[in-house]
């Protein structure tokens, strides 16, 4: 029933054509300020249901080879962490804290976290032990995968690569991907693992997770610090994290110049 009620969805913006074209404002700007509006095709709802599926994927095929949450120790470590970065997310959308975030850890060497639409966290155990995070250095990439999540940057990205294809195949919308929940989980998946955020949105997850990072009461500079390890960690082949986060040079200089900007919310977090 489902699929047959995204199918209907999904004709009826193909009807509509690229007119139906939703510009939205996914997040109140927040200390930092960000106020880019979105254009969106696809609907919020659609989106999720494609990440709860292929975050089912992605537990179940952990879990079938024994690396969900194996570490328990880390896990906890990293739930913990995450729990005093949720309550922030509300200065940034006022639904974020009743999302129903899951936060698991996959024991592999891979350098990666992500957080899928709907806060659907997986932090591999290879990016905080390899490069031996600090808890605040820990908050600085959930901080960053989360702001990726609250700004709806995957169901950007997947209305780009529908807009694209609209725009070549007229009206392919029915044999079209994101028909359907395992079509759309696919594409959350492929929008996860396989395509990099743009430039832009990098920018953005990184000034909006300073800021909730500095919110929870972690040292901001923290996130320069995970960075530049991520940089070095880069000298032996391009770890995952990166390859999907461009520009880690330029990214360093634009953190460092925005930690004073968050640093009160800091102080205050602390005292
Ligand atoms: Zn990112």
């Amino acid at each position: 029933m489902r699929g047959r009620h995204l199918t209907l969805a999904l004709l009826a913006t193909a009807a509509l054509g690229t007119s139906a074209c939703q510009t939205v404002q996914t997040t109140a700007p927040g200390a930092v300020g960000i106020e880019r509006k979105q254009r969106m095709l696809i609907s919020e709802e659609q989106v999720e249901a494609g990440a709860q599926e292929a975050y089912a994927q992605e537990k179940a095929k952990a879990q079938q080879q024994g690396k969900l949450n194996s570490n328990s120790a880390l896990t906890s470590r990293v739930r913990n962490v995450a729990q005093r970065l949720i309550p922030q997310t509300g200065v940034f959308r006022s639904d974020a804290p009743n999302w129903e975030w899951e936060v698991n850890t996959l024991t592999t060497d891979d350098l990666n976290a992500y957080c899928m639409p709907g806060g659907k966290i997986m932090v591999y155990t290879g990016l905080v032990e390899k490069l031996k995070l600090s808890d605040a250095e820990l908050a600085a990439v959930l901080g960053h995968e989360m702001a990726h999540a609250l700004r709806e940057h995957s169901r950007e990205r997947i209305s780009r690569a529908y807009a694209q294809q609209l725009a070549l195949a007229g009206v392919a919308l029915v044999t079209g991907a994101g028909q359907n929940v395992v079509d759309l989980a696919n594409m959350v998946a492929s929008v996860t693992f396989q395509l990099p955020h743009s430039r832009e949105q990098e920018s953005e997850a990184d000034i909006m997770g300073l800021e909730l990072m500095a919110r929870a009461g972690y040292d901001p500079n923290a996130a320069v610090s995970v960075w530049k390890k991520m940089l070095q960690a880069n000298s032996s082949g391009p770890p995952e994290f990166l390859s999907t986060h461009p520009s880690p040079q330029t990214r360093i200089q634009d953190l460092q110049a925005l930690v004073p900007k968050v640093m009160p919310l800091y102080e205050r977090a602390k005292s």
